[in-house]
């Protein structure tokens, strides 16, 4: 073994190096770190510049210092670099999916008006249990509950956090240590291994299974009724069809079923259609009014799906239904919070005229937009990418979904941005930039298909088509 520092000067830590490195003083009065001071406050940059100094002192003890870590404007830039990564974990993306309801993207987006309203009661008190009027205490999601009531006819309404909360929630205050009848053809698995099953018997309840996956009648349903039995669940089979040779029963003929043999039928739609205000051009999806129609005596729905809210569970029914659910001890651990509330009594104000929410509620003004529109958004881009980049673009027809678990085989025409690669820059492949994209800022996910990269517009705001240009134009630069 060698101790011979001069064969190897690298290992040998030099004492003038230390001497180099920039005092924390010195760095923090750089103009270059106001802008991050003034955003996360003094301590929060100066811990920052105390880590990345003492790294490169490690680094010169251990001998590997070299002049790129100890003059003032290399650490600077060590801090800059740092600060740059320090960024929130969950953060805005634009989805050039072309998937509406993205789960992994957050499903529906708010509308500005709900979102404005979020803000206002998150950032000061509101009268969230207080009734103004009388001076006393009271009721959390009344307001909400009057506006559902108004939407759909229906007696009563409750909200809870998710669909899967407000499924669970009904089976444990309406049939636990009982029976509850459905489908073999709508025990499903609907997303983020959320499986029905699993959910409803956590519940307390007993599922009673009847009927095949392709075919259950009528009778199927009245076999299985006994003693035992408190309900009848109907699922919107959301994120899958059975074709073919199939038969279902509808929740008009159960109602009527449940309600001869006094029994309570529970209709869960997922979805979330409201009706009679529905996001454009969605049809065969159910609504929370035909179900409330057809005699169900609760309906169940998301917030954040077809109805473009904020992700919730809604509980719609007869009022002694929706009384005894209300009541349950675990209702405490499901209930909202007040920027849900804000946000899903605006939605609903909005959804109320379907002209209206097609123009606030981002979902909606998306389904609406027509796709001559997104193929010209789409010429435009590609034209860009081609003449200011030298990129081979093109504008190509595309099929968007809905996702999130609804309308599953719908498909939405749409209008792309296609990228062959290779591109120009250190991103060559579609796999790499699609990956840089992601991780930039603003971060812009799209589709990798064929080895190219397709930006699908059904799911982009007219005013992001820019920074999609920008994010591909930083990408090829850098
Ligand atoms: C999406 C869905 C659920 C789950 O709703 P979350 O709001 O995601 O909890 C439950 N049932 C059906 C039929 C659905 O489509």
């Amino acid at each position: 073994m060698t101790t011979d520092w001069e064969d190897h000067p690298g290992d040998r830590p030099d004492p003038s190096a230390f001497r180099r490195l920039p005092p924390v003083h010195a760095l923090m009065s750089r103009p270059e770190l106001t802008e991050a001071i003034e955003a996360n406050g003094r301590e929060a940059v100066v811990s920052v510049v105390r880590a990345v100094l003492e790294e490169a002192r490690t680094a010169i003890a251990r001998g590997v210092a070299s002049t790129t870590l100890e003059g003032e404007d290399e650490v600077l830039s060590g801090v800059l670099d740092r600060l740059a990564q320090d960024r929130p974990s969950l953060r805005p993306v634009i989805n050039a999916t072309g998937v509406l309801l993205h789960t992994g993207l957050g499903r529906a987006p708010l509308a500005r008006e709900a979102s404005e309203a979020v803000a206002r009661v998150a950032s000061g008190y509101s009268n969230l249990e207080f009734d103004l009027d009388q001076g006393t205490r009271g009721r959390r999601s009344s307001g909400v509950a009057a506006l559902l009531r108004r939407l759909t006819g229906a007696e009563a309404a409750a909200v809870v956090n998710n669909n899967a909360g407000a499924t669970m929630i009904a089976l444990r205050a309406l049939a636990s240590g009982r029976e509850v009848i459905v489908s073999r053809g709508q025990l499903v698995e609907i997303g983020g291994s959320y499986r029905l099953p699993e959910v409803f018997e956590s519940s307390g309840a007993r599922l009673r299974e009847v009927g095949t996956t392709n075919k259950t009648r009528l009778s199927d349903y009245e076999r299985a009724i006994g003693p035992e039995t408190a309900a009848i669940l109907r699922v919107h089979p959301s994120n899958y069809r059975i074709v073919g040779f199939t038969e279902s029963v509808g929740i008009a003929d159960l109602a009527m079923l449940g309600r001869s043999k006094g029994l309570l039928t529970i209709d869960d739609i997922g979805s979330g259609a409201i009706g009679p205000g529905r996001p454009p051009g969605i049809v065969g999806e159910p609504t929370v009014i035909e179900a409330i129609e057809a005699g169900a005596d609760l309906v169940l729905c998301s917030g954040d799906k077809l109805l473009g809210g904020p992700q919730c569970g809604l509980l719609i029914g007869k009022a002694e239904v929706v009384r005894r659910i209300e009541r349950d001890p675990m209702m405490r651990a499901l209930r909202v919070d007040k920027m849900t509330l804000a946000a899903l009594e605006v939605t609903l104000r909005l959804a109320i005229d379907a002209e209206r929410g097609a123009r606030s509620i981002p979902l909606w003004r998306f389904l609406s937009v027509p796709v001559e529109r997104l193929g010209d958004r789409a010429d435009r881009l590609a034209d860009r990418l081609r003449e200011t980049l030298g990129m081979t673009a093109s504008s190509e027809w595309s099929q968007a979904y809905l996702g999130g678990g609804s309308a599953p085989d719908a498909a939405i025409a749409s209008a792309c941005v296609r990228i062959e690669p290779p591109l120009p820059g250190r991103c060559s492949g579609a796999t790499e930039a699609s990956r840089a994209l992601r991780m930039g800022e603003p971060s812009v996910v799209c589709r990798v298909q064929h080895g190219a990269l397709w930006f699908d517009l059904r799911a982009v705001a007219e005013g992001d088509d820019e920074a999609i240009v920008q994010a591909i134009e930083g990408l090829v630069r850098a």
